[in-house]
């Protein structure tokens, strides 16, 4: 397989074409950013760490049957994955209050919700990517009724996988995003990455932050703390 020219540049991703149709090469990069790219920094190692714990997850998943863009890792930094056409949506799913939730709620972080919730933002960083409803979904021609309804259903089972497996490494799961898109048959494929980067984890003993939060609350260095998340899933 052979690397062809630069289709995307992301935040925090190069994204390839390559000699075969189909299918792209990914790069992982090694950059941090949050708060819609106004805070960004160099981090030596991170690119290596998010391509090895998503390439494990995505592995997972497609043990259980959940359909996704993964084909392979292909280096510690770069993996294969088939072209989907992105759908523009942030899908988060959320099992413990935190984040954006706590504060338009107005209700504690760590506060366990009754069952999952799924929750959709348009992605749209000229709009700051705002939260949006089924409605919004179809009203901007978005996703139909049909495909709203396989999204949801994609996203509880990956947060039914995610728990299983997080829990396995003693990390609770707060809450996560996804990214979804559509293959060239229009089928729906989970895509993007699953990290520390796209997860809330907390560790099941002490509490702390295993993820992004690190770095958007400038609580410490996160290489360390991906690394220990990659070592408990791999154990
Ligand atoms: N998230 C993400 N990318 C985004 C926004 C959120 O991966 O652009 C993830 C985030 O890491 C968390 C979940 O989605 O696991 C919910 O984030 P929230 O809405 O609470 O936003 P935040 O508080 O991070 O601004």
């Amino acid at each position: 397989m052979e690397k062809k020219e630069l289709l995307y540049e992301g935040k925090a991703k190069k994204l390839y074409k390559t000699d075969e149709d189909g299918v792209l090469w990914v790069e992982y990069l090694d950059q941090a950013t949050a708060l819609n790219g106004a805070k960004k920094d160099a981090v030596s190692g991170k690119g290596a760490l998010n391509n090895q714990i998503t390439s494990l997850i995505f592995d997972r998943l497609k043990d259980e049957g959940i359909p996704s863009h993964f084909i392979e890792k292909i280096s510690k930094t770069e993996q294969l994955v088939k072209f989907v056409s992105i759908i523009p949506l942030e899908v988060v799913v959320r099992n413990t209050a935190a984040g954006s939730f706590s504060k338009r709620l107005a209700i504690p972080e760590g506060t366990s919700l009754a069952f999952p919730i799924v929750e959709f933002y348009f992605k749209e960083d000229r709009l700051d990517d705002p939260f949006i409803n089924d409605d919004h979904v179809r009203v901007l021609s978005i996703a139909t009724t049909e495909e709203i309804q396989e999204i949801k259903a994609l996203a509880k089972r990956v947060n039914d996988a995610l728990r299983t497996l997080f829990q396995k490494a003693e990390i609770r799961l707060i809450d996560f995003k996804i990214e979804v898109g559509r293959d060239t048959d229009g089928g729906i494929l989970l895509a993007d990455e699953i990290s520390p980067d796209t997860c809330r984890l907390w560790d099941m003993k002490t509490q702390e932050h295993l993820d992004k939060d690190i770095y958007r609350r400038d609580l410490g260095d996160l290489v360390p703390v991906y690394q220990e998340v990659l070592q408990r899933l791999a154990d």
